[in-house]
């Protein structure tokens, strides 16, 4: 393994700055608080190939790997444009579908994920099983051609601007006869199936839904991965999910952190810059510290996952998770603080990306679920609950 990027590396980045510096931070923002999607730089990264780094290169793809798709994501969160359908779509749904899609789904989805046409939510938790997934309430059952499914599902990001929904559901074993889960892509616009915004407090560009599902047919060749549904199709989103919002967090942190150093060399109160002042200095000085060591995990990650090591990428992105999560509260925090008022007004752009990196807290798997999981798996401590 290697801590030097590679000369493609390197370029990818400076490529997507370079794409995001076009539209400026005022573009960011107002979508940002205005809650409207940046549908116009989704589209402009889909036809440079962003999106599809990660996608294989016969179905349009980059044939590169999560390392590369994380840089993208990380690049355009240090520029303020944290994209969380990034996470979602090609991240997530995008893996699934190449790692345990059929022939005929993987030809059918992955170019659009590759370009950005096609755009995939993804809904697994529920308002009555949380953090609990195991214990998921959507059924799917067959009857004749057809999947008929029933449940709800919450938080689920992005889904007005999502052609399809990738549905965690579960369906009986025909052998063992219990419930096992299942992903179903479902159109957005099946009858019987509905989407309710949810207002969230946070300021960001991405909405978040409540899903109904009352009886939606869907056609036998919805369920991914065809009638054997293995559960590892699931945990193949998982990784990446983990690995991306670690990535997201890391690039919010640097763009507060670069917001808070420019300020602090210009800032002049006591005849010097406030930089000078070690009491502003030293705790952002370790502010970048966590952040680079977050970075680290999620690269190292990313490098296991592409790999090939599922199980040992699920440590590393985990303990990336959480550690990208609690740096950039800090860093967030710590930057509002070297602004003082200024951190907290509008025109500083700071306070509202807060929010944003509180979310990486709670989702997609919250800090108390890592490290439960943390302290079962690396640790070999009890089950607690
Ligand atoms: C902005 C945002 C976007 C999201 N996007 C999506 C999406 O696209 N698709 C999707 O399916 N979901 C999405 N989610 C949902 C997210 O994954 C869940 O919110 C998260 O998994 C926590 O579930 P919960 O909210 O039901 O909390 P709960 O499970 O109710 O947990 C509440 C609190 O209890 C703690 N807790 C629960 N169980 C334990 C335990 N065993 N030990 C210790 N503490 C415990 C939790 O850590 C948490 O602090 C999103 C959430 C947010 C906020």
């Amino acid at each position: 393994m290697s801590f030097i990027e590679t000369e493609e590396q390197t370029a990818l980045r400076a490529a997507v700055r370079s794409a995001v510096e076009s539209y400026g931070d005022a573009y960011n923002e107002e979508h940002a608080r205005n809650g409207h999607s940046m549908t116009e730089l989704w589209k402009e990264l889909g036809q440079a190939g962003f999106l599809g780094v990660n996608i294989p290169e016969e179905y349009g793809g980059g044939g590169a790997g999560m390392y590369e798709l994380s840089l993208v994501l990380e690049e355009m969160s240090s520029l303020g444009a944290p994209l969380l359908m990034m996470v979602v779509s090609p991240a997530i749904c995008g893996t699934i579908i190449t790692r345990y899609g059929t022939q005929d789904q993987k030809e059918r989805w992955l170019p659009g994920f590759t370009d950005g046409s096609t755009v995939m939510a993804f809904g697994i938790t529920e308002p009555d099983a949380g953090s609990n997934s195991h214990n998921i309430s959507t059924v799917a059952k067959r009857e004749g051609d057809e999947w008929v499914l029933n449940g709800r599902k919450i938080y689920v990001t992005g889904v007005n601007n999502a052609d399809y929904v990738l549905i965690v559901a579960r369906l009986v074993d025909e052998r063992s006869g219990r419930l096992k889960p299942a992903m179903f892509v479902l159109p957005r616009e099946t009858p019987g199936f509905e989407y309710t915004e949810i207002e969230m407090d946070i300021v960001e560009s991405e909405r978040q839904y409540l899903l109904f599902m009352d009886d939606v047919r869907l056609p036998a060749d919805a369920l991914v991965g065809g009638d054997e549904a293995p559960l590892a199709a699931l945990f193949a989103g998982l990784n990446p999910e983990r690995i991306m919002a670690a990535a997201l967090a890391t690039g919010i942190s640097r763009y507060a952190i670069g917001k808070a150093t420019s300020y602090m060399k210009e800032r002049n109160v006591w005849g010097q810059p406030i930089a000078q002042h070690q009491g502003l200095a030293h705790p952002l000085a370790k502010c970048h510290i966590e952040v680079e060591l977050a970075k680290l995990m999620y690269q190292k990650a990313a490098f296991i996952y592409d790999s090939g090591d599922d199980t040992a990428a699920g440590e590393a992105a985990n303990m990336a998770k959480y550690a990208a999560a609690e740096a950039s509260i800090a860093a967030l925090d710590q930057s509002i603080q070297s602004l003082g008022g200024a951190g907290l007004s509008k025109e500083y752009g700071l306070a509202m990306h807060l929010g944003v990196a509180r979310i990486g807290r709670v989702a997609p798997v919250s800090r108390e679920m890592i490290l439960n999981y943390i302290g079962q798996h690396s640790l070999g401590l009890p089950k607690s609950y």
